[in-house]
């Protein structure tokens, strides 16, 4: 964890050489060390620096993944969301919290393809018919250069363990983004949900559809939320949060 620490302190892997050494030599992202060659293309993360990492814990609330024993936890019986399950990868602490910094904000692009590969291996692909990646505002995308969402799910869809195709799955046209809100972020969590609503506009008919929507930090969940219900008012039957953290929220 020290070699973590120092490397995601010097940010020195924002450096180019490392950049390429880690692209082409197959070098372990946080910690540098070589990866052997079973580890090559897969996470790009060796195998103390994975294990190091905090993972979302088994014992989750199914539909939300906030902390339980494992079954639907209090609020999701008392106020159902309108997502019917939720899958993460990660606990927004840190490390992971200091990666998805870097990934979203463009020093380690390469991460995207770590937390795709995970999130694959965290979900079935085969249980939902349409996987969408949380949607940017074009001005957003505009800014950014990229849609963090978008990039994890091209790799989600495209690495996949069982040999099916899941490209076909991938839809990021059903649903656009249509009104530019301050980031959800920057504000306090009880103005979020007011902020995103109206934000997400479906185009088409989605009766019946099982579908994934792919987000990269899950914190109130608010804007999953917002998504699920117009994917249902849309026709959709059932609707998952697939997310590489999630942030428990303060009270
Ligand atoms: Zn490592
Ligand atoms: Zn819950």
């Amino acid at each position: 964890m020290q070699l973590l620490n120092n490397c995601l302190k010097n940010n020195h892997l924002s450096n180019l050489s490392n950049f390429i050494n880690a692209l082409f030599k197959q070098n372990c992202l946080l910690c540098a060390s070589q990866l052997h060659s079973s580890l090559a293309n897969n996470h790009a993360l060796c195998e103390a620096c994975l294990k190091d990492l905090p993972w979302h814990p088994k014992t989750s609330c199914p539909q939300c993944g906030l902390a339980s024993d494992g079954n639907i936890c209090g609020s999701c019986i008392s106020s159902p969301p309108d997502f019917d399950a939720t899958y993460s990868v990660f606990l927004y602490a840190y490390p992971v919290d200091a990666m998805m910094q870097r990934y979203k904000y463009g020093s380690m692009l390469n991460l995207g393809h770590t937390f795709g590969q995970l999130l694959n291996e965290k979900t079935k692909l085969g249980s939902v018919d349409l996987i969408i990646p949380m949607p940017m505002h074009p001005a957003r995308i505009k800014e950014r250069g990229f849609n963090q969402a978008h990039e994890i799910t091209k790799v989600l869809t495209k690495n996949h363990t069982e040999k099916l195709d899941f490209k076909s799955k991938l839809d990021h046209k059903s649903v656009i983004r249509q009104k530019l809100t301050p980031p959800q972020a920057s504000l306090p969590l009880k103005e979020r949900v007011k902020n995103i609503k109206g934000a997400f506009a479906v185009n088409g008919d989605l009766t019946g559809k099982r579908i994934a929507i792919v987000d990269d930090v899950m914190t109130t969940g608010a804007s999953l939320n917002e998504l699920a219900k117009m994917l249902k008012k849309a026709g959709a039957t059932h609707v998952e949060c697939w997310v590489i953290a999630r942030a428990l929220p303060h009270k």
